[in-house]
């Protein structure tokens, strides 16, 4: 039989993880343990609106051997729509950043009750309290509310719980005034982070017109690039946004959006199996805040 030339694994790095300080299964140091394990270069911890989890998740990658690079990613809206904001390098939260997470804060301070009430009257009672304790960590959300229906059998799965009820626009969604996509990008360039467009294959914006209006506008407000590479990317949408970060002048980045048991298919390093992220997508990130800093 003759065996395949294999050749050496380039470096590969995963900069979308979540923890169990937002809506992760793992902890940091169990994040970056699994990043070790599965050979991982790099790793960016980004946790929904905290940074509860990065000073544990530093610590071990020194420990490990995996850079570990500290970030967040922010919940925030422009023109309605739903924006994830990521930050990467905020080693130090700085006092507008600080203030945009407390703004984050308080939406999800509004939001969650206003959803519990909406399930009460759609026949899931769930309690705050039932979901304060699933989390666990530093930010209460819907992964949680999701979790706590299936555990009292309102659903028969956290995929039955977001069509149904916790989805954008699904029965029990409730919309306060969320930070503002801009705000937010302002604030991590003020500490130094990198700010990038969350996964913009999620955004379910009308128009690939519109994802270009809204990255420009965005970009005026110092966005740096665009998360072109993704678990749930069909090939031929990373190609069009890295088309569209090339057009703009703006970075791509790359990563699964590991959420551990959250999220089962997704596993970290490779998405649903077959997403690639090099390390030259770090070192391009590592310039783009040296420029941002200088
Ligand atoms: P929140 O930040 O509380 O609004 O919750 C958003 C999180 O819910 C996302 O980061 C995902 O982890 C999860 N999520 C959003 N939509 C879905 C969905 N359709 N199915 C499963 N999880 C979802
Ligand atoms: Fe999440
Ligand atoms: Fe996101
Ligand atoms: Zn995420």
């Amino acid at each position: 039989m003759v065996r395949p030339v294999t050749t050496p694994d380039p470096a590969l790095i995963d900069l979308h993880v979540h923890t169990t300080e937002s809506d992760g299964s793992l902890s940091p140091r169990a994040c970056v343990e699994r990043a070790a394990e599965l050979g991982l270069a790099a790793i960016a911890i980004v946790d929904h609106d905290t940074v509860a989890g990065n000073a544990e998740a530093v610590a071990a990658g020194e420990a490990l051997g995996v850079e570990v690079v500290p970030g967040v990613e922010v919940s925030t809206e422009f023109d309605g729509a739903a924006v994830h904001i990521l930050g990467y390098f905020v080693e130090e939260a700085g006092p507008e950043l600080l203030a945009v997470l407390h703004g984050v804060r308080q939406w999800r301070g509004e939001r969650n009750p206003q959803m519990l009430e909406r399930l009460r009257e759609l026949g899931c009672p769930i309690e705050l309290h039932e979901v304060a304790a699933q989390a666990g960590g530093d930010v209460i959300g819907r992964p949680h509310m999701a979790a706590v229906m299936v555990q009292k059998g309102f659903v028969r799965s956290t995929r039955h719980a977001f069509d149904q009820y916790l989805a954008d626009g699904a029965a029990a969604d409730a919309r306060p005034e969320k930070v503002d996509a801009g705000t937010a990008i302002e604030a991590l360039v003020a500490c130094g982070a990198v700010p990038i467009l969350a996964h913009p294959g999620s955004m379910r914006l009308p128009s690939e017109d519109q994802l270009e209006e809204m990255v420009r506008a965005l970009a005026a407000r110092g966005l740096r690039g665009i998360e072109a590479i993704y678990s749930a990317h069909r090939d031929e949408q990373t190609a069009d946004y890295m088309r569209l970060a090339a057009n703009v002048g703006l970075l791509c980045t790359g990563g699964s959006d590991y959420h551990g048991a959250s999220k089962p298919d997704i596993d970290m390093g490779c998405g649903f199996g077959n997403m690639v992220v090099p390390v030259s997508v770090l070192d391009a990130l590592k310039e783009e805040r040296r420029r941002l800093r200088a």
